[in-house]
């Protein structure tokens, strides 16, 4: 039998001339910000969101779609409020631990190996309350000091992990532990304590049983794309910061695969952010960050960032859920999904054109495939096709296959000389040192900072 997929993406999309400048300007000036070289010719960009470009052609039926949800925002992205269950982080634990270590003298050892004995158990088991197992930790290690009945006492079943770790560490002084530092803050020299009192705060807040609010923001906004890896304390290797500004020593090896999703008919951003803008997300850092692929009655998830484990924690499950229910909703479908986990469905689904995004569904287990149920028990399991071969260079709108760089070999070399000319050299020797670095395909992603030492090289010579 035939079936037409709801998720049609013949439909088209056609921008006013407005929205089209505005998506332009605004991709210009990520660009501007990001590329000190960047020289704005601008007939990449008017290739891919001018009128009738490959970003309209490929996502406009995925827009269409969103209009129709009551949470979408004008600006390709749609908003959703969602409370979450805080996530217990391991290193927090951890760095908990070292510092009590730090300061934990001989004769408080006991209390160390106690509070040690309970944070274990918390780090592996997510538990927030004292339980048999805990108990059972704490009476098997063997106590030296005369406290022994009272280590015993304030660990007992149903206690809150917080306040047994309060009680611990004001029989054994840890509580009393100060380190003050200077610190710079706004400008000014300023006091703060680095002590007990830090230290505990920032553990309570990561074990205590809370809730806290986010924001989903599901969208196809060309910044989105290109703002892919750019976590509020976090990147990966689709950072398009090929200087590193975000501080994290990722160099963006596979930076064109966010300009080669956005060129696709499938693939969504969905990201959760804490301190969010709903009219401009995408000006913001993420929190996680997830890609999905849709179509065929399909919903594929692939990993989140930065948690990367699903099954340890719910962002998965509730970045899922969401986009689900907006899916439904926007394709007038009923909410009913059958999930499917795992490497060996995502590869039967999934189709990758070219080599340029990364084929993580065939190595991450936790991807997942939803399918849209039918009450005649259909199952569409037409492939979806991820990617593009070829990307547009938002330059010279030349199609290229690299995977660090977003521009051409062309535009590299452009940026390379002009830079080099910046540094004070005229356009023949400018010109002679860039082709020398592209026999060496050393520009195939060159940084300003490399540019300007081999300029140095090339003075001493
Ligand atoms: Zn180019």
């Amino acid at each position: 039998m035939n079936y037409a997929t709801i998720m049609d993406k013949s439909v088209c999309y056609t921008p006013t001339a407005r929205e089209s400048e505005a998506v332009k300007k605004s991709v210009h000036r990520f660009f501007d910000t990001n590329f000190p070289h960047y020289i704005r010719k601008g007939t990449g960009i008017e290739k891919m969101f001018g009128e009738g470009g490959t970003f309209w052609t490929s996502k406009g039926w995925i827009i269409s779609a969103m209009e129709k949800s009551p949470y979408y925002n004008g600006n390709y992205q749609i908003v959703v409020e969602k409370t979450l269950k805080r996530e217990i982080k391991d290193d927090v634990i951890c760095e908990f631990i070292h510092y009590l270590g730090s300061i934990c003298e001989e004769w408080q050892d006991d209390y160390y190996n106690a509070i040690w004995a309970v944070l274990v158990e918390v780090k592996n088991r997510k538990v927030k309350y004292v339980d048999d197992q805990i108990v059972g930790r704490v009476n098997s290690i063997e106590l030296k000091s005369v406290n022994k009945e009272y280590i015993k006492k304030a660990v007992h079943f149903g206690r809150k992990i917080t306040k047994v770790i309060n009680d611990l560490a004001g029989v054994a002084g840890f509580s009393c532990h100060s380190d003050i530092r200077e610190v710079e803050q706004d400008g000014r020299k300023v006091k703060k304590d680095f002590g007990w009192n830090r230290q505990f705060a920032e553990l309570c807040d990561n074990i205590s049983p809370t809730e806290v609010k986010e924001t989903v923001v599901i969208s196809v906004h060309p910044r989105d794309y290109l703002g892919i890896a750019d976590g509020d304390n976090w990147t990966t290797c689709y950072c398009t910061d090929k200087r590193n500004k975000s501080r994290y020593s990722y160099s963006g090896g596979n930076c064109n695969a966010t300009l080669s999703y956005m060129s696709d008919s499938s693939t969504i951003v969905v990201y959760s952010q804490i301190k969010t803008d709903k009219k401009h997300p995408e000006l913001l850092p993420k929190h996680r960050c997830c890609l999905f692929y849709l179509g065929e009655d399909k919903i594929v998830q692939s990993r989140v960032y930065p948690d990367c484990r699903d099954h340890n924690f719910e962002s998965a499950k509730t970045l899922r859920e969401v986009v689900q229910m907006v899916v439904a909703d926007i394709f007038d479908i009923p909410n009913y999904w059958g999930n499917i986990k795992g490497t060996d469905i995502c590869e039967k689904i999934l189709e990758i054109d070219g080599n340029i995004v990364y084929p993580d569904h065939k190595y991450f287990n936790d991807c997942n495939v939803s399918f849209a149920r039918r009450i005649d028990g259909y199952k569409n399991e037409n492939k979806i096709c991820i990617g593009t071969a070829k990307t547009i260079c938002p330059e010279c709108g030349e199609l290229h296959t690299r995977n660090a760089n977003l521009f051409c070999d062309d535009c590299e070399y452009d940026f390379a000389v002009s830079y080099l000319m910046s540094l004070g050299w005229n356009k023949d020797g400018a010109e002679a040192i860039a082709d020398a670095l592209e026999e060496d395909c050393a520009l195939d992603g060159i940084m300003t900072e490399e540019l300007e030492e081999v300029s140095d090289d090339y003075k001493d010579r």
